[in-house]
């Protein structure tokens, strides 16, 4: 396992993940139910983006530095540029929130959230960075774990409500097969929750192999795609874009995707290629 997530964290795709979950549990929010999110791929929880690791890539100044130098923006990214703020001082912008970390600070008191990192030094840090939160929230750490294991441990969940984040480092080249495995499993268990699936946008073809993967297992509930491109797919051979195979999308979010689209595809773009969209994979039957 050599993937580690401080050369990326704040990064475009960072931006396009966070934002949209910071959303999603912003819709949660609403109803009174409590609600649980299972995170399967935790990362660390917190970056320093002054460290030597974040530095050798600086890939946070075409991401979340661009989101936070802006003056005026629209309500629906408050949620998540306020929880960037919080971990900062002084309006700078050092720390970075990883995604355990958001989903905590935007759960309720009576909310739950289940996250697992395999990697044993990365696990060591995410349970520190956590720990200090376990008094106040309804946490559950498992480190190091597979996260796809816990899929079919830990659902269906007691609160009938929630999501499910599958954010893999995609370093293995049958990660998107442990995706569809997982989701497979996850679906029998639990056919009414919500699957947040990120992947990198790098070989299109391997992205349709995927999405038709997706259709073929059995049962699948309505599926949407959200698929954010800095630059044009040809233009080179490494992250050109990232996606959501997102089922189950909550109702309010697929509401505001075209808002949400429009702010941030201009804002992160980095060539004139660059675009995003939305379509439902399957729809509702
Ligand atoms: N979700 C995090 C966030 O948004 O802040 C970033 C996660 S990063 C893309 C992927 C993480 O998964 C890495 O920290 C890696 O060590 C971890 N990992 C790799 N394989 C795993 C597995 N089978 N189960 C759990 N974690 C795994």
């Amino acid at each position: 396992m050599n993937y580690r997530h401080i050369y990326h964290a704040g990064n475009f795709a960072d931006v396009f993940k966070h934002l949209l979950l910071t959303r999603a549990l912003n819709h949660f929010n609403k109803k009174n139910k409590p609600y649980m999110v299972l995170d399967t791929h935790g990362g660390i929880g917190k970056y320093d983006l002054d460290s030597e690791l974040a530095g050798k890539t600086e890939e946070f100044t075409q991401g979340i530095s661009r989101l936070v130098e802006q003056t005026n923006s629209p309500a629906f990214v408050q949620p998540y540029i306020e929880s960037v703020k919080q971990l900062n001082d002084d309006n700078q912008l050092r720390f970075y929130p990883g995604s355990p970390w958001l989903i905590q600070a935007l759960m309720r008191a009576d909310d739950r959230l289940i996250v697992c990192e395999l990697h044993q030094q990365d696990a060591v840090t995410l349970k520190q960075t956590l720990r200090p939160l376990s008094g106040s929230k309804k946490l559950e750490v498992l480190a190091p774990q597979d996260g796809y294991q816990a899929v079919s441990a830990k659902l269906p969940p007691a609160e009938k409500r929630g999501l499910v984040v599958i954010d893999p480092p995609f370093e293995q080249v049958d990660e998107f097969d442990r995706v569809i495995e997982a989701l497979t499993q996850g679906l029998r268990r639990w056919q009414s929750g919500s699957y947040a699936l990120w992947y990198p946008i790098k070989d299109p073809v391997k992205i349709a192999n995927f999405h038709r993967d997706v259709t073929t297992i059995a049962g699948i509930p309505k599926t949407l795609v959200i698929e954010l491109m800095i630059r044009s797919p040809d233009e080179c051979a490494g992250l050109n874009g990232c996606g959501f195979v997102w089922v189950n999308p909550p109702f309010g979010l697929v509401n505001e995707l075209d808002e949400i689209l429009a702010y941030i595809s201009p804002l992160l773009a980095q060539s004139e290629g660059a675009e995003s969209h939305y379509r439902w994979l399957v729809e509702e039957s």
